[in-house]
């Protein structure tokens, strides 16, 4: 680590109109490396009466914003995009220590991948009916207003410009509150702002605990959008909380994923995939396949497929090119996850790879864990992990395979693995979830990504993350 990057993870303020200052209400808080549990940089731990200040400047700078054509707001955000282009590997650096994320994985996904979503924004602009003619009338499509976002720990980078790049595009002013755990990337996504000649006000970031800056941001009278991606609990907490104002809410949250394997499946590929999709970032996705569905008659030959690829991982220092996982986020996360793994063996669960017995000494490892026996109320079935933890269930056909699936209260991804797309396509059409890969397909940056029943009610990427910062209007000629 170099001075210099100490120095950048050493941040103490907050953004509000255009300038740093210290928070006034709150403090500074630690942000801890999850692979050693030692403290690797330091945010601010900003009050409600920051909030306050956060959503007037982003009132004030709304009227401006909101009208600038949209061509020079794409030009500014343009640059906002080369100079986080030119900050990738301290990006890269600073997500591999406030998430743990291995190295590879922060570069290709956490960064690249984020900067990809911002560049969708950017592509998908024109897509946005802005104007259109419906009978008698003109409708505009008009900017919402000032925007909260609040974002999770586990893709930090990627989180906030799935919420911010859509609401800066669509004309929208934000304040936004990173997740207490990865405050640091956040900050580089603002210094960067600033340096492109985001107007003052546009983007305000008031790092600080969910409780008092998030509750602070939700029930602000002069907000007009929340948007929220984390777990469904607090989710349902923040509807509740901005319900008598009548905000709107988007909500992105959790998920228990199927991958279904289908009779004439390619094992080599499908097995492999799907746990692989079941333990990226340590199993801390909200999209991950944390279930595998497969015929009956082939259970015995994917748990050992399972158990190989699980065994095969690297999993360790996240600052070695090789490694595949890292650690989960924290102590508690880390408790967490072998929790559902102890309770589930001691309700009759199989554990054919992994376990709780942690790899290596020191951070918060969890082995990647296959797990079967288990029965489809199992609560390993039924509630989301969010660990490296993959279960493998059996099925009789593919009706009962769509019915397993889709019994769950979520329904945020998916994937269908077949010989015959077709048949792929007709199964994953029967899916209630709002996304779903098949037979390993690439993710797409400008497609919206969002959840059925309790994954939540929004979504973001491309044109319909913008829309989700835009309201309608109406004028009859
Ligand atoms: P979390 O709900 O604990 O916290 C998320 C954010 O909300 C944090 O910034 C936190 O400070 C804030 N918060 C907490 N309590 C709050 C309150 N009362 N009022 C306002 N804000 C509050 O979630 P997490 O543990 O950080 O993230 C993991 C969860 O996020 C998982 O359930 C995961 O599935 C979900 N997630 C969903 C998506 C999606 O797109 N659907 C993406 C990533 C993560």
């Amino acid at each position: 680590m170099t001075s210099a990057l100490v120095t950048l993870r050493d941040r103490t303020e907050i953004l509000v109109d255009g300038a740093w200052r210290r928070p006034v209400g709150g403090g500074v808080t630690e942000v801890e490396d999850p692979a050693t549990g030692t403290v690797v940089g330091t945010s601010a731990d900003a009050g409600p009466e920051d909030v306050d200040a956060a959503v007037a400047a982003a009132r004030r700078a709304f009227a401006g914003w909101s009208v600038t054509p949209l061509e020079q707001r794409l030009h500014v955000l343009r640059g906002w995009l080369d100079r986080l282009e030119a900050r990738h590997d301290l990006l890269v650096d600073t997500i591999v220590s406030e998430v743990g994320a291995p190295v590879a994985l922060a570069r290709d996904a956490h960064v690249g991948m984020a900067l990809d979503v911002l560049r969708a924004y950017l592509d998908e602009a024109r897509a946005v009916h802005w104007q259109e003619r419906i009978g008698s009338s003109l409708v505009f499509r008009e900017a919402a207003g000032v925007a909260a976002c609040i974002t999770p720990w586990n893709w930090p980078l990627y989180q906030v410009l799935a919420k911010i790049g859509g609401a800066l595009v669509a004309g929208s002013t934000v304040v936004l509150k990173p997740a207490e755990l990865t405050p640091l990337s956040a900050y580089l996504l603002a210094d960067a702002a600033l340096e492109a000649g985001l107007p003052d006000g546009v983007l305000n970031l008031v790092p600080g605990s969910g409780r008092v800056v998030g509750e602070a941001m939700v029930t602000h009278p002069d907000v007009d959008v929340v948007s929220f991606t984390g777990s469904t609990g607090v989710g349902v907490r923040i509807s509740q909380l901005a319900a008598p104002d009548v905000k709107r809410v988007c909500l992105e949250l959790g998920g228990k994923s199927a991958s279904i394997v289908l009779p004439d499946a390619d094992l080599d590929r499908a097995v492999p995939a799907s746990v692989q999709g079941a333990m990226l970032n340590s199993g801390q996705t909200c999209s991950a396949w944390s279930r595998l569905l497969v015929p009956h008659s082939l259970v015995p030959e994917v748990l050992e497929r399972a158990a190989a690829e699980a065994g095969r991982m690297t999993v360790g220092d996240p600052r070695r090119d090789d490694t595949e996982l890292g650690p989960v986020a924290s102590a508690t996360q880390r408790a967490t996850v072998t929790g559902f793994v102890e309770r589930a063996v001691a309700a009759g669960a199989r554990v054919v790879a992994g376990g709780v017995d942690q790899p290596r000494d020191g951070g918060y490892f969890v082995a990647p864990t296959v797990v079967t026996d288990v029965g489809r109320d199992a609560e390993i079935v039924r509630e989301e992990v969010f660990g490296p933890v993959v279960t493998v269930q059996g099925y009789i056909d593919e009706v009962e395979a769509v019915a397993l699936a889709n019994d769950s209260s979520y329904g945020l991804h998916g994937a269908v693995w077949s010989g015959d797309q077709e048949r792929a396509l007709a199964v994953a059409r029967r899916l209630r979830t709002g996304q779903v890969d098949l037979n390993g397909a690439a993710f797409n940056p400008a497609a919206p990504f969002g959840g059925y029943g309790r994954s939540g009610n929004g979504r973001e990427l491309g044109r319909y993350g913008i829309e989700e910062f835009l309201e309608t209007k109406s004028v009859q000629l």
